[in-house]
């Protein structure tokens, strides 16, 4: 009776008709119930499992263990078990002996590699070996229900390794947080890359200036990169496209990989790189960095290699940019300090001679000794009010409230009126001061006479500081294509090329021995480049280091869209032959008043006073003057409503220039009086060069009107 032997399964069919005569076991009835029993069982169940049985081991098995069995099957049945196993006898061979001996083993995860489905798979199982003894105690064989437990494991594996990516991660922030220079960063974050993804090398690589300039990072087995900035010929143009479409580069076997040429795989062999990822850092349409690792032999890089790769580099480069933010702060930080005492040393001395003077002067009654007590004064002064102005003109500009008062003009005007401002300086030193011209006449910008004059006043009052005692002085006007180009070149210290990129910078000064004498705020210049860039134009400084002079340059587009009738009606160069003015001074106080009247009467225009505003309006029916300084706060009827008179007494479109000259000077004040009609604001004390700016822009209208009549 073959009873033991249940359905018709493929295993049930093959053990009925396999030939046991020929084997140990005999034929199927000799069986000992044992056998049969564990036959039966294993015939019945739906997971994998087998018997081994007699002296030589012989396998039986059911359906399910076929997908184990692979190729073994259908061979496999009635061979001895380690003959099956051969490949993996060394492991199992002590787990049989025990069992034969009587000793049942239990294995939790048995990792096979097993052909499924047309590919291959790592699988895994739980065993247990129990032993089966016969009657008199002696072991006939053991039995062996297998578990597959592949979907757990992977499972669990999983599980672990996010948490060993999390640690990881966690520990390169740790890691990375204290730092604040940003090469360390870079090199500390490749360092840890390096060990955790098992690689060779892996480092930072920027790009600059055509090179790439290689941070060392982590170093393994291979011979190190070299630090010195140097060309990476094999990295073709599809590889630099491709990093500036964001896009990394994946190589899994440099030899066979053939994307690359023969010359371009040599060369990565030469570093000895077998397999390499390179992950873009682009910004602003700029390639700016890349994190590489290289492995010396052929590596597939798995897809959470590739994502941890990215997850470092984003966390680095987070970290450079707060490092740099920092140093930015830091370094803002330094520079506000040492400006502040720069300020206080410049205003002290500043002030100090006018002190002595103002006590001079209230003990002498020497009228020549007065004079010169006023003419240091009038220096000195000039200096403290230069400072307050800048001063001021930088907070006004970082709180975007400078507004331009834009005209058509020559660039060349603007270069008479700053000449004027700094010639006495320029003499002062010895230098020799030379204009070339290559303009012609036509070429105008649109923009503020008064903020283009400071502009190259700033450039020449730099030269003349910056350039030892009878040094030269260029000052070139050209055009160059859509910009008005002037340039101002000397023969100075000069400026090192590391400190030509920040010289524009607010506050930024280039510390020399020479520099240190002169160096002034640090506002000039970062004014200039404010300034220009308002106008839509750029600053550039060149010099070829120090002691070799520097040159700067602005550009300004040229008004291209204006006719050339709105060219012609454009006020003519400063050296327009003189049209007396009469201009009217209004201020209560009185002192003031007739200060800058005097002042004002030096140049040959008359000049008439008014100190309040009811005379003011009185003497301007009396007699029309072409300029109107007045003061904002009068009694009575004040500055604001005197401009609103003005306008309608002079209807018919004649009417004079009106200037604001206020101490007055915040935004709200200066768009008060634009409201009121005013054409410009001036605040007290105003500078030379704007005063003279605007009696000359009053002059030249005067002399268009009179020419226009005549
Ligand atoms: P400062 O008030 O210090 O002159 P600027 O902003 O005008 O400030 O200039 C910034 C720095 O640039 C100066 O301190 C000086 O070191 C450098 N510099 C400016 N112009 C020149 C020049 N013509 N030659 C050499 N160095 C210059």
């Amino acid at each position: 009776m073959l009873t033991f032997i249940v359905g018709e399964s493929e295993l049930a069919r093959r053990i009925r008709a396999y030939p046991w005569d020929d084997t140990e076991l005999g034929a199927l009835e000799t069986w000992p119930e044992s056998l049969k029993t564990l036959v039966s069982v294993m015939l019945a169940a739906n997971q994998p499992m087998y018997t081994v049985w007699g002296p030589r081991q012989l396998l039986l098995y059911n359906d399910q263990y076929v997908s184990v069995l692979q190729g073994h099957h259908p061979s496999a049945l009635g061979r001895p078990f380690l003959e099956v196993w051969s490949e993996i006898a060394d492991d199992l061979e002590p787990l049989v002996k025990n069992a034969y001996a009587g000793i049942p083993s239990y294995t939790d995860d048995i990792l096979l590699v097993l052909e499924r489905s047309g590919h291959t798979e790592e699988t895994h199982f739980a065993y247990s070996y129990t032993p089966v003894f016969n009657a008199t105690g002696v072991v006939d064989g053991f039995f062996c229900p297998c578990i597959e437990t592949t979907e757990q494991v992977k499972a669990a594996h999983l599980i672990r390794e996010s948490e060993e990516r999390q640690a990881f991660l966690l520990g390169l922030g740790d890691a990375l947080r204290p730092l604040v220079d940003p090469a360390q960063i870079k090199s500390v974050a490749t360092r840890l890359l390096g060990e955790q993804l098992a690689v060779n090398r892996a480092f930072y690589a920027d790009a600059e200036a055509g090179h790439w300039l290689v941070s060392r990072g982590y170093e393994h087995g291979v011979a190190a990169l070299p630090d010195q900035p140097f060309d990476m010929p094999e990295y073709g143009d599809w590889i630099i496209d491709g990093f500036l479409a964001g896009q990394r580069l994946v190589v899994n076997d440099m030899a066979a990989d053939l994307r690359f040429d023969t010359s371009e795989r040599d060369a990565h062999f030469a570093l000895q790189i077998g397999a390499e990822v390179a992950l873009p850092l682009v910004k602003n349409d700029q390639l700016v960095s890349m994190l590489v690792v290289h492995s010396a032999s052929a590596r597939n890089w798995s897809e959470k290699d590739l994502a941890l790769l990215e997850e470092v580099a984003e966390r680095t480069w987070a970290a450079v940019e707060r490092a740099r933010a920092e140093s930015a702060v830091r370094e803002g930080d330094r520079r506000k300090d040492e400006f502040l005492a720069v300020l206080s040393h410049e205003l002290r001395n500043g002030l100090a001679p006018l002190v002595y003077d103002a006590r001079i002067g209230t003990r002498s009654a020497n009228l020549q000794e007065m004079a010169a007590v006023f003419a240091r004064m009038d220096v000195q002064l000039g200096h403290v009010v230069r400072l307050v102005d800048d001063l001021l003109d930088v907070a006004r500009i970082t709180a975007g409230k400078i507004e331009l008062v834009s005209e058509l003009l020559r660039p060349r005007e603007v270069v008479t009126l700053a000449i004027e401002a700094c010639r006495a300086e320029i003499e002062a030193c010895g230098h020799v001061l030379t204009v070339i011209d290559q303009t012609d006449t036509e070429l105008l910008v649109y923009g503020d006479r008064v903020r283009l004059t400071q502009v190259v006043t700033n450039l020449l009052s730099n030269a003349t500081k910056y350039t030892a005692e009878g040094g030269n002085i260029t000052v070139r006007l050209a055009r160059d294509e859509e910009d008005a180009v002037i340039e101002v070149a000397d023969d100075g210290i000069g400026i090192p090329e590391a400190a030509l990129p920040r010289v524009f910078d607010l506050f930024s000064q280039v510390r020399t021995q020479q520099s240190n004498a002169a160096g002034g705020l640090g506002i000039g210049l970062a004014l200039v480049r404010d300034l220009v860039g308002m106008h839509g134009g750029t600053a550039a400084a060149f010099s070829a280091g120090p002691g070799q002079g520097s040159t700067f340059s602005v550009r300004l587009p040229v008004a291209t869209h204006l006719s050339t009738s709105a060219a012609e009606t454009t006020p003519a160069d400063v050296n327009v032959p003189k049209n007396r003015l009469h201009i009217l001074v209004v201020d209560d106080l009185r002192d003031a008043a007739d200060s800058l009247s005097e002042l004002l009467r030096l140049d040959g225009d008359e000049v008439s006073v008014a100190y309040s505003g009811e005379e003011a309006l009185r003497e301007v029916r009396r007699r029309p003057p072409d300029l109107v300084l007045l003061d904002l706060g009068l009694p009575g009827i004040d500055g604001f409503e005197v401009s609103r008179g003005l306008q309608r007494i002079f209807a018919d479109g004649r009417r004079p220039q009106i200037i604001a000259l206020t101490g007055w000077g915040q935004a709200q004040d200066r768009q008060r009086s634009q409201e009121a009609g005013f054409d410009g604001h001036l605040t007290k004390p105003p500078r030379q060069e704007d005063l003279r700016s605007v009696v000359a822009s009053a002059r030249s209208r005067k002399a268009l009107r009179d020419g226009a009549t005549s």
